[in-house]
């Protein structure tokens, strides 16, 4: 497999324009078939749709050598300009180096892979996926492929909130390890935002499984409380145990966000990851190369890596309790793409509690809507009157189908949530059923305050 060149990475210089410059060497990457990030699922913010480019992905995950191999996905996600490509080239450098100890590279070298387009990089919605799908041998004796994937998005207007979470929500579903970059801290709308583009999976996912989603890593970079939390994995976890924890005194939003994350993954971790220093953070004409890097980042990048691309820590993708191959991974993609697609999934305009609120009173009116035209047939106004105990008996059949309904269509807000809109249906329908009820008994000749002759003309009608 080749990687690119030097050359291919520096900008300017040589080339008459930089945009001129990065055409012809994309022509000439694609040509060559070098090794580069492959644009599988884009977002179009205009139409607020979705694409899978299915050539590419199957390019990609068909190759003779890996198709039937169980996959590992590793993706990291999260806003631009979070060194997410910066991390994902040093997880290309591990992956090429077959396990050495020298895998970061030497001081000098130029940082090449996700980030090769530099500056000149195209700020777009979607997933992009490392066209080499590396091979490992696991130290049981299996052979796994590896596929490493970039998920990013902006979140800054609420019309792109819901590319994003639609994007986001897929590379959740279709990966073993999703890595949410972040920096500084976990702050409530990162919280949120996860929740949303979770919710968006378990819906699409039809919630058959109790932990849709396999393994969880907070990544927090430029984490500057280590006297608080130190750097890594273990102070990585104190930290988020004490962000994820559920009071009681707690805003009920903040808890449901909480238990929400934690229903939703087998496994979560936090990583803290300290600042990599100004010159990485600040200077335009950094390329990566590690002399540049403060020591404690290389530290701790030289952690973080292996911990999630060690041969021994890999975790295979799995749906639905089943491992899943690159081939199969092609299908699970096109299947998930179509769900966003199609028009039946609700769109999230803006908090996600409004949101799962309006799903749910919305169910709840169509769930009574049907429990009233159902009634009418039996004992609507234009119907005679029926034995009380029929009349239950339908009410109990009705009411059943009700919920039934309810609890079919799709909303968000989690169980708990739905749940206290369902008791409100029930007593909804229960409250319909007792003036259904009296009106059926007002029908009743025996009872009715009407004259004899009424009543004969009634019996014999
Ligand atoms: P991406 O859009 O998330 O892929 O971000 P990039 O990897 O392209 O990085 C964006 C900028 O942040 C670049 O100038 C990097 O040099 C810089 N950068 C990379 N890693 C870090 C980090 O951990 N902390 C800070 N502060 N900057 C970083
Ligand atoms: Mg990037």
């Amino acid at each position: 497999p080749h990687t690119l060149t030097s050359e291919s990475c520096t900008d300017g210089a040589a080339t008459p324009s930089p945009d001129e410059g990065f055409q012809e060497e994309e022509k000439k990457v694609a040509e060559k078939d070098v090794a580069r990030p492959i644009q599988i699922v884009v977002a179009n913010e205009e139409e607020h749709s979705f694409e899978l480019d299915e050539a590419a992905l199957e390019k990609i995950l068909l190759q003779d050598h890996v198709k039937d191999l169980n996959v590992v996905v590793v993706s990291v996600a999260g806003a631009f300009r979070k060194g997410k490509s910066f991390l994902l080239d040093f997880m290309l450098r591990y992956m090429n180096s077959q396990g050495e100890s020298s895998w970061m590279g030497g001081d000098d070298e130029p940082l090449l892979g996700f980030s090769w387009r530099g500056g000149c990089e195209r700020e777009t919605t979607g997933i992009q996926a490392w066209s080499e799908v590396f091979v490992v041998d696991r130290p049981d004796g299996t052979k796994v492929a590896v596929l490493l994937v970039d998920t990013q998005g902006a979140f800054d207007s609420q019309s792109t909130i819901k590319d994003c979470a639609t994007v986001f929500a897929l590379s959740t579903m279709t990966s073993s390890v999703q890595v949410y970059n972040l920096t500084q801290n976990v702050q409530e709308d990162d919280l949120q935002h996860l929740q949303l583009f979770t919710e968006y999976g378990r819906l699409a996912m039809e919630e058959i499984y109790l932990k849709p989603f396999q393994s969880l890593m907070f990544l927090i970079r430029d984490w500057s409380y280590p006297y608080e939390h130190s750097y890594g994995l273990e102070g990585g976890h104190a930290f988020l145990e004490k962000r994820l924890q559920v009071k009681q005194n707690q805003h009920e939003e903040l808890q449901n966000v909480r238990k929400h994350i934690h229903s939703c993954f087998s496994s979560i971790g936090c990583f803290l990851q300290p600042h990599p220093g100004l010159k990485v953070a600040t200077n335009p004409y950094f390329d990566g190369r590690l002399k540049d890097v403060d020591e404690d980042f290389k530290r701790h990048l030289g952690e973080l890596v292996p911990l999630l691309l060690a041969p021994d820590r890999l975790v295979v993708k799995e749906i639905g309790g089943n491992k899943v191959t690159c081939r199969d991974l092609v299908e699970y993609f096109k299947a998930y793409i179509k769900i966003y697609q199609g028009e039946e999934l609700p769109h999230p305009k803006s908090m996600l509690q409004a949101t799962a609120e309006a799903n749910n009173l919305t169910a709840v009116a169509g769930a009574k809507d049907l429990y009233g035209k159902n009634m009418e047939t039996i004992c609507g106004g234009d119907k005679p009157y029926i034995a009380p105990t029929d009349l239950e008996r339908c009410h109990e059949e009705f009411r059943e189908c009700s919920v039934r309904h309810f609890r079919s269509v799709k909303k968000m807000g989690g169980d708990e949530f739905c749940q206290r809109y369902q008791s409100r249906l029930e007593a909804e329908l229960d409250e319909a059923y007792g003036s259904f009820s009296k009106h059926n008994d007002g029908k009743n000749i025996f009872y009715a305050a009407r004259t004899p002759a009424t009543i004969f003309a009634v019996m014999f009608v």
